[in-house]
């Protein structure tokens, strides 16, 4: 019994991927099929180095030798008859230089996560060995000729994944020891009389075996590389005859009007736009069509409230913004608090996650001849 933890230093991975499934469809075995963009193996070998584990041993059919000569910086080994056999080959080649620990996986399952790996490792440091497992939660039926037969009881049932880790010498000795075929190491560690812990495995940490698993796979890792989202807004309002004008919905005191459909308040538009953008949803004019007589006067927080609430339901929301307006008069300084009130107001955030401020642009341009406002704005949205 250890008391001490092991390192991923001291920690060497073996993967499986000596196995001729196909039930994922095409006609390479779905370890070497790809998966955005890489072969399904080269994620599983990303895993684990991301966890820190540099020494793996990869376990593969002869006939994917070609193929896997593209990993660097990994061991590989030809596969046995069985899973057994090609675990077995594997621990053996990692016996001249015995690490303290060994995570041994299957090859398809590319979505390990970092988390995952830490617990087993952890749990070495008080067990021979360690496992993921999620308990059972749907009701377990026995079928006969496409009948229901009976229920099963759950209590106690865990559905089991990997990495299966073990202390090192511990495992090989159980390996070499065993003489039956076992659905997994773990059914071999206990065969040896070891015990095993049960560590928190992950839904997503699933096992590529038929062609959906490859969309449900795929679908996990945009969501976990597309986290964050940016877009940005632009706007212009011309001048006109008045008494005021809306900016970030604040009604501001001029000598001068803004024109345009609704109350032509630009800051607000870009920051709509922005938001728009940042989901590739379009702009105002695709959601709000100005030929639309409904929209003709409507106030401008109908668009950046219905911005925020398809946003939400698309699972983002907002993580900043940040707007800028572009004018010499009016002064916008003395409203800029009130601004930024008002706009997280209306979306319904913090208002430090709104920023308003101003330029001049020195005299020069349209604005700088004081014929209209421009706007610019940029928003980051975040998964919710
Ligand atoms: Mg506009």
């Amino acid at each position: 019994m250890q008391t001490k933890p092991p390192t991923a230093a001291q920690t060497a991975a073996i993967l499986v991927a000596a196995g001729r499934g196909t039930r994922a469809g095409g006609d390479i075995p779905k370890q070497w099929q790809m998966l955005a963009g890489q072969p399904v193996l080269a994620h599983t070998i990303a895993a684990f180095r991301a966890a820190g584990i540099d020494r793996i041993v990869v376990v593969i059919h002869p006939d994917d030798r070609p193929r896997a000569e593209g990993f660097d910086g990994v061991t590989l080994v030809h596969g046995g008859a069985t899973r057994d056999a090609s675990v077995r080959n594997a621990l053996e080649a990692l016996s001249a230089d015995p690490p303290d620990c060994v995570l041994i996986h299957d090859g398809a399952r590319p979505l390990v996560s970092r988390a995952i790996i830490s617990r087993v490792i952890d749990a070495l440091g008080q067990e021979s060995g360690a496992a993921p497992a999620l308990p059972v939660s749907d009701a377990l039926w026995r079928g006969a000729g496409g009948l229901v037969a009976g229920t099963q009881d759950r209590t106690g049932l865990w559905r089991a994944q990997t990495p299966q880790g073990f202390r090192f010498a511990d495992i090989l000795a159980a390996h070499r020891a065993h003489r039956a075929p076992a659905a997994d190491d773990v059914e071999v560690a206990r065969a040896a009389g070891l015990r095993v812990a049960i560590v928190e495995g992950a839904e997503d940490n699933i096992k590529l075996t038929f062609p959906a698993d490859f969309a449900r796979a795929e679908a996990i890792l945009k969501d976990r590389h597309m986290t964050i989202r940016i877009g940005n807004g632009y706007d212009v309002h011309a001048f006109t005859e008045g008494d005021h004008v809306w900016l970030c919905g604040v009604k501001v005191p001029h000598h001068k009007a803004l024109l345009g459909h609704s109350d032509a308040d630009v800051g607000m538009h870009a920051l709509t736009d922005a938001i728009y953008g940042a989901l590739a949803l379009g702009d105002i004019g695709r959601h709000f069509p100005p030929s639309d007589p409904q929209w003709k006067g409507a106030a401008s927080h109908i668009f950046l409230a219905h911005a925020i609430a398809l946003a939400a339901e698309k699972g983002w929301r907002l993580g900043n913004c940040d707007v800028t307006l572009v004018c010499e008069r009016p002064k916008i300084g003395p409203h800029a608090g009130a601004m930024q009130a008002e706009l997280a107001r209306i979306m319904g955030v913090s208002p430090d996650l709104v920023s308003v401020k101003a330029t001049t642009s020195e005299r020069l341009g349209f604005t700088g001849r004081e014929e209209g406002i421009a706007a610019l704005a940029t928003a980051c949205m975040v998964k919710i």
